[in-house]
């Protein structure tokens, strides 16, 4: 564990001073595997570097949006420029619409766009929009799901709800959560009986198009119908809708998201969609779109308020569009194969050191859970060997290479994960397996 007279623990004892916990997003505070969170001073490339000037390989990748590598010189060069005719101007500019138009030529449901600062505004704005569209209440969520620090969406959420083992969150209304019905990812028997029972009461369901913050969960088929399909069809058939988030899947488990692997044949779409994090580029962005006649009840045309002083702000918008141009065909090779050969070997290391684990997919993304059997929904997530994780986590940080400090996050590779950085992975993994298996 980290030396408590390092420049980074001291930097953390100031914070705790006058930012809660000392920190400001709960997953950071390193809560559920113990230590100090090195502070980081800069990245580059799959490279950071800590307050103490430890390197370290980056698989965190600020939990998505630095796909490309740190302080990528088009991204970067992109902002500068931006930045030279002005910060914001909570006025129209050209950025919005080239990002808008970027995300509307790649993914086909969505066919207009709202830019938002977040995934969780992005979240929040796609439920009122629903609900107006519907003029119904109850929405539809899976445990294990993470959509953001909703209200509505907080029960039974993954994330850090699940890091530290909360139910949800202290704050939300009884009448808030009345209206959120948690159902048991995959469970096809349990959307039917709801909506048998309720379904006129159903304004929508919100999904992670494959969930990937109580690690990642393959969503599975049944006689040749995807997850997301039923839902879909299951939605539609009730006269409610369908959202899929894909703020962490979206640009990232595939060019078109995860839209793009099980919607491939456009046999269904989602009614709205949500992103945020890779379409930032590193800068707050997040964004809500779908289908056109329910994207018109915006205001100011239509009735459903939501609105951003910040919202589709020219530095953002840089960063997105340029990061977005980044990811062409060759960049999701690369992305594929470096996560590919990081899978390959995390399994060699824990095989050979006798860990129960297994890894599972979801287009380029993956996670490693710490128990031998599939991982199909929140309870089984919570089942692994969370100190076998966290034994293992460490070793891996002494080596100098950043992993989520948590169980239940994806890993973040980057296009700047090359060969000669998976090398400086592979050489920590074994004794990382040791210490996972207590040897
Ligand atoms: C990260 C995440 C969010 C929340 O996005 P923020 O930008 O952190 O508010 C919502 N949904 C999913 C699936 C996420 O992974």
């Amino acid at each position: 564990m980290t030396p408590s007279t390092t420049a980074s623990a001291d930097l953390f004892a100031r914070a705790q001073q006058v930012i809660p916990s000392g920190v400001n997003s709960p997953v950071r505070a390193f809560g559920s595997v113990g230590g100090t969170p090195p502070f980081l001073t800069s990245a580059t490339g799959a490279l950071l570097t800590d307050a103490d000037g430890t390197e370290y390989v980056d698989l965190v990748g600020s939990w998505g949006p630095m796909i490309l590598g740190h302080a990528h010189e088009g991204v970067v060069e992109a902002v500068r420029e931006a930045a030279g005719h002005g910060l914001s101007f909570g006025a129209p500019q050209e950025g919005e619409v080239a990002l808008a138009e970027e995300v509307v030529s790649r993914i086909a449901p969505v066919e207009q766009l709202r830019l938002v600062n977040s995934g969780t505004e992005a979240t929040m704005s796609a439920l009122r929009v629903a609900r107006a569209a519907t003029g119904r209440d109850v929405i539809v969520k899976f445990a294990g799901c993470y959509h953001g620090h909703v209200d509505a969406l907080l029960a039974e959420a993954g994330s850090g709800v699940a890091t530290f083992a909360m139910p949800g969150s202290a704050g939300v209304t009884a009448a808030t959560a009345k209206d959120t019905v948690v159902l048991p990812y995959g469970d096809r028997e349990a959307v039917r009986a709801l909506f048998a029972e309720r379904g006129q009461e159903i304004a929508a369901i919100i999904t992670e198009a494959a969930p990937a913050n109580m690690g990642v969960v393959t969503p599975l088929e049944e006689d040749g119908i995807g997850f997301n399909r039923f839902l879909s069809e299951t939605a539609r058939a009730a006269g409610a809708l369908l959202i899929s988030d894909e703020v962490l899947t979206g640009f990232r488990a595939a060019r078109e998201g995860h839209y793009g692997i099980d919607g491939a044949d456009r046999s269904w779409a989602p009614d709205l969609m949500t992103f945020g994090k890779v379409i930032g580029g590193g800068l707050p962005v997040g964004a809500f779109g779908g289908r056109k006649d329910l994207m018109g009840l915006l205001a100011p045309a239509g009735p459903v308020y939501q609105a951003g002083t910040l919202s589709g702000n020219p530095l953002a918008t840089a960063a997105g569009l340029a990061t977005l141009n980044g990811l062409d065909e060759a960049a999701y090779d690369t992305l594929s194969s470096a996560s590919r050969t990081l899978q390959q070997l995390v399994a060699d290391a824990l095989t050979t050191a006798g860990v129960p684990h297994v890894i599972q997919t979801a287009g380029t993304l993956f996670s490693v859970f710490f128990r031998s059997e599939p991982v199909r929904g929140y309870e089984e997530a919570k089942a692994q060997d969370t100190e076998s994780f966290t034994r293992f986590f460490h070793a891996m940080l002494e080596g100098g290479i950043y992993l989520p400090p948590s169980a239940f996050e994806a890993w973040f590779v980057s296009t700047a994960h090359t060969p000669e950085v998976l090398d400086r992975i592979a050489a920590v993994l074994p004794g990382a397996a040791k210490a996972a298996a207590g040897a």
